[in-house]
């Protein structure tokens, strides 16, 4: 592919595709990877991020080559736009990338580039991993019992862009069709109405939690819970759940149980290497984070519950400043931190860029490279240990010492260079 504004790395080759399905990569010892810094405090994650990966790779006797690529402010600058197609592109082509976050103005305006970027590159599974780093300060009491993985859908749901807003032609087409054709005539109240749809499919239902229950075999986790709010959305949420369930009965043998068949058949003892498909409404799902968090492992869950579910288990772990994620299609990872783009921040070197490095971790696992991605985490944590910390951690502990985001990025370098 020839770009027009994104520059290619002197050195570095493209990580393949080796199978037809297009889903096992090869990767090479100096892979080409697409950096996207993003919005606000992107710029100052950002590079923090490149140089404690570039750190990672190199004290593992590999390498990586960034390539920058645009969306959001930079893109608009250099394209004129929001998110230039060659951005895109340059992630399908590459595989694999990682990106800082975007702005959405709320209400009016663009929609979300971040919803426009899952969508495009059919990345439907939003991985958001929460284990708490010794030493990050925390507001429970045993913040170590959490070590819970979220497999958020990422292409449907209330997300998936279908709404209508009040007043247009549109959302009263809309309103005639649902009282007048489908007879729900007592329910919209008068007056102006914003109208939205909420997809959930077999398809994309069925693809998501397949990932998660393949993800839960490879790692020996316990279990995968389903969370959905079906009692009250019962075609749609609680459909999600049953297409769980037809896949955890239908496709997997013997290594994936049902909660209900380990009581009916083997009075709750669960068989050595398998995994057990529970499901739990999301509210109630919320709560039981709290006050049984050590109970749940693999959460496979639709997108505004993953949403809200993932952030709230990343407060117990730390905030924001530490929570990584990731978004996983067929053969295709696009990293990225949890949080937005703070931008009351943005440019001052004050922030954490742990979120954005730990979801370097996340991409480093899906290439195989476990030895790196285990020194960078354990690089990070000896940091935290040792009280050198950004400012959102620092005031939560004693005798710690405020470093910017680019101080502590080196920190963390120095300890890959003494931990390797
Ligand atoms: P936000 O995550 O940007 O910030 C909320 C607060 O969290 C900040 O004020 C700050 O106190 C704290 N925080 C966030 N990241 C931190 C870090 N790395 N270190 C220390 N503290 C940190 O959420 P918001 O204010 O709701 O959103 C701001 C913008 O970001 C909006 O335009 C929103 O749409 C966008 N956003 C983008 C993404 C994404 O790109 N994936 C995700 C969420 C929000």
């Amino acid at each position: 592919m020839v770009y027009n504004k994104i520059e290619i790395p002197e050195e570095g080759e493209k990580i393949a595709v080796v199978n037809e399905e297009g889903d096992e990569l090869d990767v090479p010892e100096n892979p080409i990877i697409p950096i996207l810094h993003g919005d606000g405090i992107g710029t100052d994650v950002g590079p923090a991020a490149q140089t404690v990966l570039k750190a990672g790779a190199q004290a593992t006797g590999r390498d990586v080559s960034w390539m920058r690529i645009y969306a959001g402010e930079t893109a608009r600058e250099k394209y004129g736009e929001n998110l230039p197609q060659e951005t895109v592109e340059a992630i399908r082509e590459h595989r694999v990338a990682i990106k800082g976050p975007l702005t959405t103005p709320v209400g009016a305006g663009f929609r979300s580039l971040n919803v426009a970027l899952r969508k495009r590159l059919d990345t439907y599974a939003n991985v958001r991993p929460t284990y708490h780093l010794d030493g990050v300060p925390s507001p429970v009491k045993s913040p170590g019992e959490m070590d819970m993985i979220t497999f958020r859908e990422n292409t449907e749901d209330v997300y998936a862009g279908i709404e209508w807003e009040a007043g247009t032609d549109g959302v009263q087409q809309v309103k005639e069709f649902v009282e007048e054709e489908m007879g729900f005539d007592d329910i919209i109240h008068p007056g102006a109405v914003g109208i939205g749809v909420k997809p959930i499919t077999e398809f994309g239902s069925k693809r998501l939690i397949r990932r998660a229950i393949d993800y839960a075999l490879e790692h020996g986790r316990d279990s995968v819970t389903l969370v959905h709010k079906g009692n009250i959305m019962k075609f749609t949420e609680g459909q999600f759940r049953d297409w769980g369930y037809e896949v955890a009965e239908e496709e997997y043998g013997s290594e994936v149980i049902t909660e209900d068949t380990l009581w009916e058949e083997r009075d709750g003892e669960q068989p050595d290497n398998a995994v057990v498909v529970n499901d739990r409404i999301a509210d109630n799902m919320l709560q039981q984070v709290l006050t049984r968090t050590g109970n749940y492992d693999v959460i496979a869950t639709t997108n505004l519950n993953g949403d809200y579910l993932s952030d709230a288990c990343g407060a117990q772990i730390g905030g924001l400043g530490i929570a990584p994620g990731a978004n996983f299609g067929d053969g295709l990872c696009l990293a990225e931190p949890v949080h937005g783009s703070a931008p009351k921040y943005a440019g001052q070197d004050k922030v954490n860029p742990t979120a954005m490095i730990l979801s370097g971790v996340l991409m480093f696992e899906y290439m195989g490279w476990m030895d790196a991605a285990q020194l960078v985490r354990n690089a990070v944590e000896e940091t935290i240990i040792s009280g050198q910390v950004t400012y959102d951690l620092e005031r939560q502990l004693k005798d710690a010492e405020k470093l910017a985001t680019s101080e502590y990025a080196r920190e963390i370098v120095t300890n890959i260079e003494q931990l390797a």
